[in-house]
């Protein structure tokens, strides 16, 4: 067994062709921009591209299959130069009868279950072109169909406000899914949630979580990750991870501190701000504003509909890491970045393992400081809302610095 570093959740901003896949994504991320990021900068060894189900996608994966660029594995997978492996599925949303929207990420061992799923979806949603398209089948049909052409169905970033499992479309996951509740391996946390507020919900006690990065450019691609423990980088044995058979399992989950996500509290349109009294929040202390003027937290939604009055683990939780991705390090500048990486050799690596002095010679003190603060967890943070990420308290406002997550509409909620 050996541990590998894992991001289930990128995007694909562009296919081969130049066209638009996901609409919100960076130009500069397409299926081979993803690949390189993966194995140049971040240093993962498999990485869930959710946009493959789209027909420019699917295609550009069949021209690097032809390339010898990527190889469809026998357990299932494309491996790229025995470094990197690519879970080919897609992210798509599904409508309930209460008008209730969630995403779910769908995963498949071969093209050919992508092919037919990709066909038979096409029945239900208009632009097969295009990433995370509503599909008019509520989530539990999205999950038959999914299970019948050969993959596995985990609810999406399952506590954000608008598009979500548990924030938009049920209090229960068994209300959504009925029996096919037990056919769910996993759930995504979401930038906004970790594991404690999520085991908040007994309901959960059976399922794996992740936690993915939801990237919308390469610059985000493993901001989270997990580290999964299995024989070989694969399908088979990542469905046996999530299931936590044979030894095999997610060993540690690592996120953002929630309160850097952009919904962790509850946020009033209306008056601008976030709510600044104690979750949960469900109407602006301020206006009483409710519904369309107010965008309900992720902690104050779970806590809402919590069964439990505090977390409980189940044994095989595994630790929940907080990072501070070095996109949100205050002063840390695109050519320092360049630095840090070309020393260390990925991201992973100078958050987690660089040394303090090694990297004062980099990129100076204060910039040391913050990083090897955010490491302790002990970095000041201002949370996030109402589709604001969260950020570094006294960041200087002004000065070079990194963009943070740029081009990204508050309105994309994914
Ligand atoms: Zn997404
Ligand atoms: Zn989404």
């Amino acid at each position: 067994m050996k541990d590998f570093f894992v991001d289930l959740h990128v995007h694909i901003g562009r296919n081969g062709q130049g066209r638009p896949v996901k609409i919100t994504a960076s130009e500069r991320l397409t299926f081979a921009a993803v690949i390189r990021e993966c194995l140049v900068r971040k240093g993962l060894d498999m990485v869930g591209i959710v946009d493959c189900a789209c027909t420019g996608v699917l295609q550009d994966m069949r021209v690097l299959i032809d390339q010898g660029e990527l190889m469809e594995l026998p357990e299932g997978g494309l491996r790229h130069r025995d470094r990197v492996t690519v879970v080919a599925g897609a992210e798509v949303e599904a409508v309930e009868e209460s008008g209730g929207v969630s995403h779910h990420l769908c995963f498949f061992p071969y093209l050919r279950n992508l092919a037919e799923f990709s066909k038979v979806m096409s029945r239900y949603i208009t632009n097969m072109e295009l990433s995370s398209q509503r599909c008019g089948l509520p989530a539990r049909e999205l999950q038959a169909v999914t299970l019948s052409t050969g993959g596995i169905l985990l609810p999406a970033h399952a506590f954000t406000p608008h598009k979500s499992a548990y924030g938009n479309a049920c209090q229960r996951l068994g209300d959504l899914f009925g029996p096919g509740l037990q056919e769910l391996p996993a759930l995504e946390l979401g930038l906004s949630a970790d594991t404690a507020l999520a085991d908040h919900l007994a309901e959960l006690e059976g399922l794996t979580y992740l936690s993915n990065s939801d990237a919308h450019s390469p610059e985000r691609i493993g901001r989270e990750y997990n580290v999964i423990r299995m024989h070989a980088a694969n399908f088979r044995e990542l469905a046996l991870a999530l299931h936590r058979t044979a030894g095999r399992g997610v060993v540690a989950n690592y996120g953002l501190d929630p309160r850097l996500g952009r919904y962790h509290r509850s946020y009033c349109l209306a008056c601008q701000a976030p709510v600044q009294v104690p979750p949960p929040a469900l109407a602006c202390p301020a206006c009483g504003a409710t519904d369309k003027d107010f965008v309900r937290g992720v902690l104050d939604r779970v806590l809402s509909i919590a069964d439990r009055d505090a977390p409980h683990s189940p044994p095989h939780r595994p630790p929940y890491h907080y990072q501070v991705p070095l996109a949100f390090v205050p002063g840390l500048t695109r050519a320092g970045l360049d630095r840090l990486l070309q020393r260390f050799g990925s991201e992973m690596a100078v958050l987690h393992q660089a040394r303090s002095e090694e990297m004062q010679a980099l990129v100076g003190r204060p910039v040391t400081r913050s990083i090897m603060l955010a490491r302790e967890g002990r970095l000041p943070l201002q949370t996030g809302g109402g589709g604001h990420y969260g950020r570094v308290a006294n960041r200087p406002p002004t000065g070079e610095q990194l963009p943070l997550f740029p081009a990204e509409p508050a309105q994309e909620l994914s």
